[in-house]
């Protein structure tokens, strides 16, 4: 047997005894590929099935590998559906066509307009907001305005940065190029690049580190990192500044999910998405890594709420994807590494 033959019977083999699998089993099930790891979303899986009687299998993984696992699946893949963080992360699987528009009345009133895609295809079901954090020692509140303003002489030599290889930063100046148009983004980020401290670092918990021992005075972080940093120690001389809170707002970004365009389960798929944006799956989903909830009916917990109110951006955040790729040139061009 040629090996493409060989490699097709294997195919149909698997297919059908998947096939037989599923139909011995009376349960009704869907298959999850997960970016987020298993402590983030089985507590609400086991929600789930406990509400709908469906059953939820799910395979967790770094969002490169499920995104390349789910293109090399093509139509034999299990799954129904893929969350992940960053919309930048769920713009690029729309535009690899792994996703399917969805249609839901009950996740259009669920979440704002602006955290989902106006194609349909993903939905934010947490914010997290990528913010200014300082030393307290050493900044006052009233030193600080805007992201667009640490990139001011007054800050050289006291600024850390994660690097720009990340997605968080490429989104962050995507949003800030669909915000003020390129020439002006690169004039900003050039500054930030004249300010720093010491080169950039490897993650948002590092570069906060420096700020606390004294290495810069002021980093971007996402918040939920600053709240894991002072779980672990309360006295670190730093808080949060919500920045541009006279003008954009605060950046934020989301973690999210879509349904796969091959899922063999759509409607229990839709079904679990639904009910993750539900006020009662919201909380879960965002206390537990202490982000906050798209629904904006759904009260924020306490220990995050504490860090304060804010004004969030209301850009759509699909243009973290659109933009990435020239957000990532402009980051190059202006020497920020
Ligand atoms: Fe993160």
């Amino acid at each position: 047997m040629s090996n493409a033959r060989f490699n097709h019977y294997l195919t149909v083999m698997f297919c059908c005894v998947t096939l037989f699998a599923a139909s011995a089993s009376r349960a009704e099930q869907v298959v999850v590929y997960s970016a987020r790891i298993e402590q983030l979303i089985k507590p609400m899986f086991d929600a789930f099935t406990k509400e709908s009687g469906i059953d939820v299998k799910f395979v967790t993984d770094k969002e490169g590998p499920l995104l390349a696992r789910l293109k090399a699946e093509g139509k034999n893949t299990p799954a129904d559906m893929l969350i992940t963080s960053d919309a930048g992360n769920l713009w690029e699987a729309a535009r690899e066509g792994l996703l399917r528009p969805v249609e839901s009345k009950t996740l259009e009133a669920n979440i704002p307009a602006h955290l989902r895609d106006p194609q349909k295809q993903w939905f934010g079901l947490s914010v997290r907001a990528r913010t200014i954090i300082y030393n307290t020692d050493k900044v006052k509140p009233s030193d600080l305005s805007t992201y667009e303003a640490l990139a001011e002489p007054k800050w050289k030599g006291r600024l850390c940065l994660r690097t720009s290889k990340k997605v968080y930063n490429q989104s962050l100046v995507a949003m800030m190029i669909a915000e003020h148009g390129e020439a002006k983004t690169e004039q900003i980020v050039k500054g930030w690049v004249d300010n720093l401290a010491t080169d950039p670092l490897s993650d948002d918990t590092k570069a906060m580190e420096f700020v606390a021992a004294g290495k810069c005075d002021v980093t971007i972080a996402n918040s939920y990192y600053y709240g894991r940093l002072m779980e672990k120690n309360p006295a670190l001389p730093l808080a949060i500044f919500w920045p541009n809170q006279e003008s954009s707002g605060v950046h934020v970004n989301i973690s999210g999910a879509g349904v796969t365009k091959y899922a063999r389960h759509p409607d229990a798929a839709v079904k679990l998405l639904e009910f993750l944006s539900s006020e009662k799956a919201q909380n879960l989903f965002a206390d537990v890594n202490m982000e906050y909830p798209v629904n904006p009916k759904v009260k924020i917990d306490p220990a995050v709420a504490a860090w304060g109110t804010f004004k969030q951006n209301t850009i759509n955040v699909n243009k973290a994807g659109e933009l990435q790729a020239e957000a990532v040139k402009l980051m190059d061009r202006a020497g920020y590494r």
